[in-house]
């Protein structure tokens, strides 16, 4: 809301539509010029468009932020993942071949229950803590978290063959089988 002084009469005119920059007075109908803040007005919708733009751009800072960290996490969680399961299967192999004492069944039980524990635990938390924020096109993307917990579960399969593969041919090496 902008009130200028009437220049003929000093009456207070109120500028009430954004698009009127010329007025009659309403108490001497003299004119009201509002042209003189036109460049004015014109400077500070600017002024609000770069705001907007710089908090838009801070937004979009803060997103990518957290979802480099979130990155970061899922990268660790899918390598400890990947460590219990080649563990988990190790084990297996030992127990299976010569290690039936109590304590090398308890440790392999513990480890094929902790990697069907991890299985699904490490794209649940994942996915929970998925910015639901697409980087690219810099929108919000409700399915993120959806998509994340699916591609985190299609990965622990192929980490669950993976480390299997990897074990069967260690403890091939090993000499425990073949
Ligand atoms: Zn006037």
């Amino acid at each position: 809301m902008i009130v200028l002084m009437c220049p003929h009469c000093g009456g207070k005119v109120e500028r009430t539509d954004d698009r009127q920059y010329a007025l009659k007075c309403p108490y001497c109908g003299g004119e009201v010029s509002f042209e003189a803040i036109r460049s004015n007005v014109e400077y500070n919708d600017l002024r609000d468009i770069n705001v907007r733009m710089q908090q838009d751009d801070a937004a979009d800072a803060d997103k990518r932020r957290k979802l480099k960290q979130w990155m970061l996490m899922r990268n660790i969680l899918v390598g400890v993942f990947g460590l219990i399961n080649f563990l988990a299967w190790f084990s297996l192999g030992y127990y299976t071949r010569s290690g039936r004492e109590p304590v090398f069944t308890m440790l392999t039980a513990l480890l094929l229950l902790l990697m069907l524990f991890t299985s699904v635990a490490f794209p649940v938390l994942l996915a929970a803590t998925r910015v639901s924020y697409n980087a690219m096109n810099r929108q919000e993307d409700k399915g993120a978290k959806i998509k994340a917990f699916f591609g985190l579960l299609l990965t622990n399969v192929l980490v669950f063959v993976g480390t299997f593969l990897i074990a069967l041919i260690v403890i091939w090496a090993l000499g425990w089988i073949g």
